[in-house]
């Protein structure tokens, strides 16, 4: 099996790249989707940052009030890091459960906002960096996501850099054109570096870099 990571910033893209290399056959673990899991009504997770957070962070149906945590936590370093402490294990190791079932042979796609952050490109064969300038990723998130502009830049501030990503990518694909662009750029990296480096393992003729 070939193991891609996926990053990049808040709305830099990524959901696009990996929906797209899904739909050409991969494997795909969205590590967002598990970080909205965890925090369910009724997930231990939920329960510690109601101890640590306070009620108000609960909607009265009991589910997470993402926005209303988000605009306590992103401003403040200790805070985001007491969060950060809660979750991270519980999708660590909900993501670990995921790979583990994962097909053993083919393209495994791992979509991780935090890959950089947290070193887990190490695990990857190939690391895919999704590149989008500051301020058009927070007109995207405004306009399209409705996310109040001080939370996006809160939220780039405490994510790694384009630089600090740049630096652990082996494919770097640009997202600051159309989104049919960016497509097509999913669609060469499948073509040129993907599906004949899965055909390779699936003959027992390549081994992991
Ligand atoms: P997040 O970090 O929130 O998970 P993401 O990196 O997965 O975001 P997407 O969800 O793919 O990014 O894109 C963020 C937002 O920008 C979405 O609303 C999406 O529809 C929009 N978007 C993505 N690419 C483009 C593009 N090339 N042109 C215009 N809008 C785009």
């Amino acid at each position: 099996m070939l193991r891609v990571g996926v990053t990049g910033g808040i709305g830099s893209g990524k959901s696009t790249v990996s929906r797209r290399l899904g739909e050409l056959g991969a494997h795909v673990v969205d590590a967002d989707a598990v970080a909205r899991e965890v925090v369910e009504p009724g997930e231990p997770a939920l329960q510690r940052i109601r101890e640590r957070f306070g009620q108000g962070v609960v909607r009265p149906d009991g589910s997470l009030d993402r926005a209303g945590l988000a605009a306590l936590v992103f401003p403040d370093r200790v805070a985001l890091d007491a969060l950060d402490a809660i979750t991270g294990p519980a999708i660590s190791a909900r993501v670990a459960e995921l790979r583990a079932a994962a097909p053993r042979s083919g393209i495994s796609v791992y979509d991780m906002p935090l890959l950089v952050e947290r070193g887990l490109w190490v695990h990857e064969h190939l690391s895919v960096v999704v590149e989008t300038d500051v301020e058009t990723r927070v007109r995207r998130l405004v306009d399209q996501r409705g996310l109040a502009e001080q939370d996006v830049r809160h939220r780039i501030a405490a994510q790694a850099t384009d630089e600090q990503r740049r630096a652990v990518a082996d494919v770097v694909l640009d997202n600051s054109g159309a989104p049919e662009e960016l497509v097509r750029a999913v669609d060469d990296l499948w073509a040129t570096r993907l599906e004949p480096y899965a055909a390779n393992l699936v003959h027992g003729t390549r081994s992991r870099r």
